[in-house]
């Protein structure tokens, strides 16, 4: 399978005039952060930028041929990811047309279908997935952009490192034949070959840039490029211990049908949104079952076959009536696992790199907002990269940006922490402590400010939904971590005790 470079497509007739020496933007990753970003450099950028993606997987558009994956995680869009979304002109009908109207939501809990009280405005615009995301906005940039000199896009090349003294990023080699497997993923080592790029012996390929933008994802790969030269650079990750699988279904009967989420709370959790009817009839949906780390389920973990598994999630969710396919797809998936990351900065100055997305900030998806801060993420960087003149302001430009989006993505990652509690005695809290805000917002508006949950779905900054919860949000992190370390202590006693009775069973009697 050869890497695939997209030069061309329908050109627009409005191909903006080349300047005539453009700020070469070279976009690690091609998911909702990076294309959007491309977007707007060309859109508004009259021509002043060049801009090259470079994607380690293949095309999203190929991906949502094949058979349900992690890449096709279900999104709700909320406010502020469709404010950034509407200020390209013909972008938002696009996404639009891939998603679902988002209006109810329910919750199954012990046996029975509850409603969520809720109004339209606290919903999501709509729900859709990634790739589904992905793949009209690369309609788009290839439609208005494939033909203007300004535009690359290269898929199944990974970026392996980023050089910030020479401002230089090396992709890894073409392999001379690489499989995809059943979710797209390609080979270990590709790359393409790009006219001014230079070949290093047999290790990969090197190229300039002006700007670097890692949108790679929560294991970024420029990330690591910036903590090797930054000083000033900090972060912290860490493997939140959510476990999850998705795939497809048919939509169950009635009263499942037409709502926007359903929610499982029940071992293991659930959660079913609509798939995207404009690509797949409304017959299917998403469907991912999740667990935290050190509750595994150990019946799912010893189903082999696709009967096996099926029985497993009939019991668990009767009502689904889960077809022999859909269980098998998720039998044969790997366990995803989730990140929550926090960096101190968000650029480096002399190296010219900036993060966005996941590769800056990543969370659980408790909040439901990290693709939309992903978004807002991009169009922000975009309006200071915008407001430049010469390759020279272009450090001004980072330094804002990362005074402007870090209290959002450090807030981001708390108040998401906050709505996912560790022990049972902190999901109960968080249950009284909605029903009570929410009553106490109703009755003296002026006085108490709406649950988190509203906050974040009418758009309002992070930081200050964050700065109105403090008290909240910060005694729930401090639950949290005395959580982990019981779960960690509790974890390595048992790890003693396991070593110790191996010990003395292997010790020969009387010695
Ligand atoms: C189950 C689930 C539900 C979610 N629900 C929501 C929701 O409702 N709302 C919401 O806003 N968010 C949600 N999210 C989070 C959302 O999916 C992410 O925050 C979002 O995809 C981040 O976008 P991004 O562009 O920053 O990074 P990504 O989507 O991670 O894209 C990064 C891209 O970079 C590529 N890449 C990585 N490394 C390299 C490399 N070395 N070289 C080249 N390319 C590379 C990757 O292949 C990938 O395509 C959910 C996540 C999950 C798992």
């Amino acid at each position: 399978m050869a890497p695939c470079t997209l030069f061309s497509g329908p050109t627009s007739a409005n191909v903006p005039i080349i300047h005539p020496k453009p700020t070469d933007v070279v976009i690690i990753g091609a998911g909702p952060g990076g294309l959007l970003l491309a977007l707007y450099l060309l859109e508004k950028g009259q021509g002043r930028f060049k801009v090259s993606i470079h994607e380690a997987r293949e095309d999203p558009r190929e991906t949502l041929k094949r058979p349900p994956s992690p890449r096709r995680s279900p999104l709700g869009i909320w406010h502020r990811g469709l404010a950034a979304l509407q200020r390209i002109e013909g972008l938002w009908p696009r996404v639009n047309a891939v998603g679902a109207p988002a209006f109810v939501c329910k919750v199954w809990v012990l046996g029975r279908f509850l409603s969520v009280p809720h109004r339209a405005e606290d919903s999501p615009k709509i729900v859709t997935d990634r790739c589904a995301l992905c793949a009209a906005m690369m309609d788009l940039l290839l439609a208005r952009y494939g033909g203007s000199g300004l535009l690359d896009i290269t898929f199944d090349q990974r970026c392996t490192s980023v050089d910030l003294r020479t401002r230089s990023v090396t992709f890894a080699a073409p392999a001379p034949s690489a499989d995809r497997n059943s979710e797209g993923q390609p080979g270990p080592d590709q790359a393409s070959d790009v006219g001014e790029w230079n070949r290093t012996n047999g290790t990969g390929i090197t190229k300039r840039y002006d700007l670097i933008v890692g949108a790679d994802g929560v294991h970024s790969v420029v990330r690591q490029g910036i903590v090797q030269s930054t000083r000033r650079f900090d972060f912290e990750q860490r493997d939140i211990g959510w476990e999850w699988l998705v795939t497809r279904v048919p939509v169950p009967p009635p009263p499942v049908k037409g709502d926007w989420g359903l929610i499982v709370l029940g071992k293991p959790f659930a959660l079913l949104t609509p798939g995207c009817p404009s690509l797949e009839g409304d017959s299917q949906m998403n469907f991912v079952i999740g667990w935290t780390s050190h509750e595994k389920p150990p019946e799912w973990h010893a189903c082999t076959t696709a009967e096996d598994a099926k029985a497993y999630l009939d019991r668990a969710y009767p009502w689904l009536n889960i077809p022999l396919k859909s269980a098998e797809a998720l039998l044969k998936q790997r366990v995803n696992t989730s990140m929550q990351l926090k960096c101190s900065v968000y650029h480096d100055t002399e190296g010219r790199a900036v993060l966005i997305g996941d590769a800056a900030h990543a969370t659980s998806p408790t909040l439901g907002q990290g693709c939309n801060t992903a978004l807002e993420d991009a169009a922000t960087l975009a309006s200071l990269l915008l407001e430049t003149e010469t390759v020279s302001e272009l450090p001004d430009a980072l330094e804002s940006y990362s005074g402007l989006r870090v209290p959002e993505g450090h807030a981001l990652v708390d108040v998401a922490e906050s709505q996912g509690p560790m022990d049972r005695w902190g999901v109960i809290r968080n249950i009284l402590n909605m029903v009570w805000q929410t009553m106490l917002n109703r009755l003296f508006p002026k006085l108490f400010p709406p649950h988190i949950l509203i906050s974040v779905s009418a758009g309002k900054p992070l930081s200050e939904i964050y700065k109105a919860n403090k008290g909240f949000v910060d005694s729930v992190l401090a639950s949290n971590q005395r959580a982990v370390r019981r779960l960690t202590e509790k974890r390595n006693q048992e790890r003693t005790d396991a070593m110790l009775a191996k010990r003395f069973k292997a010790a020969p009697a009387g010695s």
